[in-house]
């Protein structure tokens, strides 16, 4: 837990969230700027900046991190759905803790911006 950290905040219930799904190993909850009709983020409740910072005893957890995502997807009425994770700030990371972005409910564009 990183007290500076806002996901590991919201992952202590310090800052409140609007919760999709948690466990003792991952917590998902809407995006608070949504950038499709669902959008929700699922993170590891266990400080992680991001994808470069992952080791190989991370992998279940990241596994964990994506089935998920997917199945919340398709629960929350998004049959369909792209995954986002976002690695540094030329990538568009804002909050250094990692999380999986979870988007659906119209039709996506390629390439990304
Ligand atoms: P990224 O830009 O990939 O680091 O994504 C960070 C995401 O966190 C953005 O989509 C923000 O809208 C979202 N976000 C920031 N603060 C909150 C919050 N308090 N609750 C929910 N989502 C948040
Ligand atoms: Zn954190």
């Amino acid at each position: 837990m990183s007290n500076n950290c806002l996901f590991c905040r919201i992952a202590a219930g310090e800052i409140p969230a609007d919760t999709l799904y948690e466990d003792n190993d991952v917590m998902a909850f809407w995006d608070i700027s949504p950038q499709a009709p669902k959008h929700f983020l699922v993170i590891p409740k266990q400080h992680i900046t991001g994808p470069s910072a992952l080791t190989q005893a991370d992998e279940n957890l990241i596994g964990k991190v994506l089935r998920v995502g997917a199945e919340l997807a398709k629960s929350n009425g998004a049959e369909q759905f792209r995954f986002v994770i976002n690695n540094g700030e030329d990538a568009g990371q804002t909050v250094f803790h990692f999380h999986l972005h979870v988007l659906g409910g119209r039709k996506m564009t390629w390439p990304p911006g």
